[in-house]
C-alpha cells in the first residue's frame, strides 16, 4: 500500500513542478513513506533520517534547500517524537492526508518551521486526488489499486487501526474509472488492495453498497484486464460468494494472501482474530473445491503473550495441514498502545527466535514443494520484460513466481502458455509452447 501511496503522493505534486528522480542528493524534496507495523519498520525511519540529514546540509552548503517530509504510519503514530528527535524535519504527514500535500508544501516554506497534519479528516482523500497517471511507470503491465482502507477489527497486536484510521471503502465509481485508465494504458495484472480488503463496501451510483466479488464481476468486464488479484484479506470476510467468485471468474488469480497468524484457537482468540484454526481450514477446503488451482500464502506471528509450546505446535501442525505456497512469519513485536503490548506472559526473544527458525524451515521446505509441482506443468505467463541472460524474457506465473524462457523481445507485454522446465530457488524457467497471445 504504501508503494501506492508513494505514487500517488507523485500525482499530487506534478502539478507543482515537481518529478521523480533518481537521487536523494539531486533532490528539492525528498519524502520518506514508513511503515509502523513492527518494531523494525519503526526504527529505520530514525536511521534513514539520520542520513537524510547529511543530504540536507550538504546541499543546504551549496544554497539549496531541501524539504523533508516523513508520511506515512510512522508520521501518524510518532509525529511529535519525529519533530523532536530529527527538528531537520519540515513536513509530517499521515496517511490520510496526502492530498493537502501541496498546501503544506506551501506552508513549509513561508512558516520556515514544521508542518504537521496527522488528521483523519472526515473527506475521503480519493475524492480530491487527481486521476493517476496510470500506469505509475509508464509501460508497466502491473499494478496496484488501493480500494479499502483502515481496520475496525482490533486484532490484539496490531497498529494499524490507530495509524491508518477506522476501515472505510473507495466509492465504486472512482474504483471502477481508476481500473478503467490503467487498462488503457496497458496494465493487464491488477492488485486491488486494502488492509482488509474483502470487507470491501463501497457505494454505487444510488447509494447501493457493493461488496468486492460484485466489484471483481464488474472489473472482470474492463477489456485488457485480464488478470485480477486481492490482498489482504481477513478470513472473517471469506465470503461463500467470494469464493464463488473464484470459481466463476478465470480473471481472478489462483493464488490468495489469507494470513492466519496462528494455529491455536487459544491464540487466536488472544488475539482477537475472530476465528478458529478449523475455520480457516473449511474455508482453505471451499476455495480449493471451486479452484483446484489455488494455492495460499499466509502471515504468522511467533511469540504471542501466552503462546506456549504446546500452541506453537499448533501452528505448525496447520501448516502441515494446509500446505502454503508461500509465507511471511515475523516474531511479536510489542507495538505501543495496543492490547497485547501490555499483556502478560510476554514470550522471551530466544523463544521466538527457536520458534520462527522452525517455522520458516517447514515454510520453505513447502514452497519448495509447491514451485517443484509446477515443473512439467503449462499455463500462462505475462511477459513483463527482459531477462538476466541475453536472449532471455521474463514473466509473472499466475501465482507470482517470476519465469524465464528463451524468446523475443516483441513478447513483452503479453500473455502466453509456457511449459515450465525447471525450478531455481527464487524463479522458474520455461519454453514457450507457441507464440499465440492468449485473448
Ligand atoms: N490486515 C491483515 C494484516 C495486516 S498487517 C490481516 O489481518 O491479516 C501485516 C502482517 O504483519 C500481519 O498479518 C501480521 O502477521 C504482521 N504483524 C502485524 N502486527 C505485528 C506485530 N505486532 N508483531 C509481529 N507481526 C505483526
Ligand atoms: Fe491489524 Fe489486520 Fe487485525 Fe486489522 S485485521 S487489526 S489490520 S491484523
Amino acid at each position: 500500500m504504501n508503494v501506492y501511496d508513494s505514487a500517488r503522493m507523485s500525482d499530487v505534486l506534478r502539478p507543482l513542478g515537481y518529478q521523480p528522480v533518481d537521487l536523494p542528493d539531486a533532490a528539492d524534496m525528498i519524502i520518506l513513506n514508513t511503515c509502523h507495523i513492527r518494531d523494525k519498520a519503526a526504527e529505520k525511519v530514525f536511521s534513514e533520517l539520520g542520513r537524510l540529514r547529511l543530504i540536507k546540509e550538504a546541499r543546504a552548503a551549496e544554497g539549496h534547500p531541501t524539504v523533508i517530509a516523513v508520511a506515512g504510519c510512522v508520521a501518524q503514530a510518532e509525529g511529535q517524537e519525529i519533530l523532536r528527535r530529527a527538528p531537520y524535519v519540515d513536513i509530517v504527514l499521515g496517511p490520510q492526508t496526502y492530498h493537502r500535500l501541496p498546501e503544506m508544501v506551501a506552508r513549509a516554506a513561508r512558516a520556515g518551521g514544521a508542518v504537521i497534519d496527522t488528521d483523519f479528516p472526515a473527506e475521503q482523500k480519493f475524492d480530491f486526488l487527481p486521476d493517476t497517471e496510470a500506469p505509475q511507470t509508464p509501460g508497466n503491465l502491473t499494478s496496484f489499486l488501493t480500494i479499502q482502507e483502515g481496520c475496525d477489527k482490533f486484532c490484539s497486536f496490531c497498529v494499524v487501526p490507530y495509524t491508518r484510521g477506522a476501515e472505510s471503502s473507495r466509492r465504486v465509481a472512482s474504483v471502477l474509472a481508476e481500473a478503467r485508465r490503467m487498462a488503457q494504458s496497458g496494465v493487464r495484472d491488477i492488485t486491488l488492495l486494502g488492509q482488509n480488503v474483502n470487507a470491501y463496501h463501497g457505494e454505487g451510483e444510488n447509494g447501493e453498497i457493493w461488496d468486492l466479488p460484485r466489484l471483481a464481476y464488474a472489473l472482470a468486464e474492463i477489456p485488457g484486464l485480464s488478470r485480477i488479484r486481492y490482498m489482504t484479506s481477513h478470513p472473517r470476510d471469506m465470503t461463500d460468494a467470494l469464493i464463488e467468485a473464484h470459481r466463476d471468474l478465470p480473471q481472478l488469480m489462483p493464488f490468495l494472501h489469507l494470513p492466519v497468524q496462528a494455529g491455536s484457537d487459544r491464540v487466536l482468540t488472544a488475539m482477537n482474530r475472530g476465528h478458529t484454526a478449523d475455520e480457516y481450514r473449511e474455508i482453505v477446503r471451499k476455495l480449493r473445491a471451486v479452484r483446484p488451482d489455488l494455492a495460499l500464502s499466509s502471515d504468522f506471528i511467533v511469540g504471542h503473550p501466552g503462546e506456549t509450546d504446546e500452541d506453537f505446535e499448533a501452528t505448525m501442525q496447520l501448516v502441515r495441514d494446509v500446505k502454503f505456497a508461500l509465507a511471511y512469519s515475523f516474531k511479536y513485536s510489542q507495538r505501543p498502545g495496543t492490547p497485547a503490548a501490555g499483556a502478560p506472559l510476554q514470550v522471551p526473544e530466544h523463544v521466538k527466535d527457536t520458534r520462527l527458525q522452525a517455522l520458516q524451515a517447514l515454510l520453505r521446505e513447502q514452497q519448495d514443494e509447491f514451485n517443484a509441482t509446477l515443473v512439467g506443468k503449462t499455463f500462462p505467463v505475462l511477459f513483463t520484460g527482459e531477462g538476466r541472460k541475453p536472449g532471455q524474457i521474463t514473466g509473472r506465473s499466475p501465482w507470482l513466481q517470476p519465469v524465464h524462457v528463451l524468446g523475443p523481445r516483441h513478447l513483452i507485454g503479453q500473455e502466453l502458455s509456457v511449459k515450465i522446465t525447471e525450478r531455481l530457488t527464487n524463479s522458474l524457467s520455461g519454453e514457450l509452447v507457441e507464440e499465440t497471445e492468449y485473448a
